[in-house]
């Protein structure tokens, strides 16, 4: 018998395994509640906030990908980063955040901190004196996210965990950007991996989910007990969504990334861009660490227009395919001015610190054919080359 890879085993969750007819996927469990055979006799399943059939097809399928231990699925991205802040940070003590973590992670340890909840440093943790001195005040978390948005700065997630470890701090990272396909922090030490299901893995726009895995059992059993006591387990039907996109999701990374390699091609040299971000450039500062921890370089890429924001403003004038819309890893392309939508919450001062300047535009490729997408792009870069004069 040959032994199943990875992908395989994890896409294949739950086929053909249905004992009442046969069916080929597996049928979707929307009961809220399951009969005791007896007093005293509960069945695997009880109550579906607890544990639900469908929800632990999508959790399996996860586990697997991730090389967890298991996983756990709940309601949004969110969610899933609230679950592993309430279940491994005791109150008043500290959670070091990368600097330029996804804006809701900020909001969010910023609330917990303005309530007293727990006290957070935000750092940047390619400054090895920075990040040491925030391990120096023994942090119960470290949270990283690697690539980070707009600009795909990455982080060495093995130097990382191994310095937090040191302090015993438990180490979360957020593989939204890259799925487990091209990324598998557990290998690198993390504990504990979290995604927005929203993105790649769902894959199709249509549902908001999170999830949360442990490489190890007893992080994931205290995961699993704390979303049920929280009460942030996500639905039994986008479960099943979830899962029905994941049972794609090799298949659109490989369009994904040829696609983004296409537009890479057509951006890197062309004279009305002024900067381009894609980890997988050999000028990207984070070029090596990406090729060492990373299978695959994603379809997330940001360029900076020489013009600022009217050059902006001309390359989204009338712009074919690609939506102006926010969030990312969907089957459609998509575009975002950071400035004025994900990153506008920060002063503009904040945002020049971090490197986001009114002419910069992340883009979210699709899985529409390279050639239009090159087409389009190359017409709109037309445009803002000759609104630059
Ligand atoms: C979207 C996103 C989240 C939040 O996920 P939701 O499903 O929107 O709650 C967290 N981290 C990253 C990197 C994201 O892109």
């Amino acid at each position: 018998m040959a032994e199943l890879g990875r992908w395989t085993q994890g896409m294949r969750t739950g086929l053909g395994e249905d004992p009442t007819h046969g069916a080929v996927v597996p049928p979707i469990y929307l009961s809220t509640n399951y009969t005791f055979e007896g007093i005293g006799e509960p069945r695997a399943y009880d109550y579906s906030r607890s544990a639900n059939p469908t929800r632990d097809h999508l959790n399996d399928a996860i586990a697997v990908l991730e090389g967890g231990a298991g996983a756990t699925a709940v309601s949004t991205g969110l969610a899933a980063i609230t679950l592993v802040a309430e279940a491994f940070v005791p109150s008043g003590r500290r959670v070091v955040v990368q600097h330029d973590a996804y804006g809701g992670t900020w909001r969010l340890f910023t609330f917990l901190a303005e309530q007293g909840r727990l006290e957070v440093d935000f750092v940047d943790f390619n400054d090895d004196e920075a990040l040491g001195a925030a391990l120096a005040l023994s942090p119960a978390l470290v949270w990283i996210e690697t690539p980070s948005n707009p600009l795909l700065r990455i982080t060495d997630i093995r130097k990382v965990a191994d310095a937090a470890h040191a302090v015993g701090a438990m180490v979360a990272a957020d593989n939204t950007f890259l799925s487990p396909l091209y990324q598998r922090p557990l290998e690198h030490g993390a504990d504990i991996v979290v995604h927005s299901t929203t993105k790649f893995i769902n894959g199709h726009s249509d549902v908001v989910g999170g999830v949360a895995v442990a490489a190890e059992q007893d992080v994931h059993d205290r995961l699993r007990l704390w979303a049920n006591a929280l009460g942030l387990t996500g639905s039994a039907f986008d479960a099943y969504l979830t899962l029905r996109g994941l049972r794609t999701l090799d298949a659109r990374m490989r369009v994904h990334t040829s696609n983004t390699e296409a537009l890479v091609d057509l951006l890197r040299d062309h004279p009305a861009v002024a900067a381009l971000y894609y980890p997988g450039l050999p000028g990207h500062p984070g070029n090596d660490v990406a090729r060492r921890q990373q299978t695959g370089m994603g379809s997330l890429l940001a360029l900076e227009l020489h013009g600022g924001r009217p050059a902006a403003e001309a390359f989204l004038d009338g712009l074919q395919i690609f939506h102006l819309a926010e969030s990312l890893g969907g089957v459609e392309s998509l575009i975002c001015h950071p400035a004025s939508m994900t990153h506008a919450g920060m002063t503009p001062e904040a945002r020049a610190t971090a490197g986001i300047g009114d002419g910069l535009l992340r883009l979210s490729v699709g899985v529409e054919s390279a050639d239009d997408l090159v087409a389009v792009v190359g017409e709109a870069l037309e445009r803002a080359a000759r609104s630059q004069g």
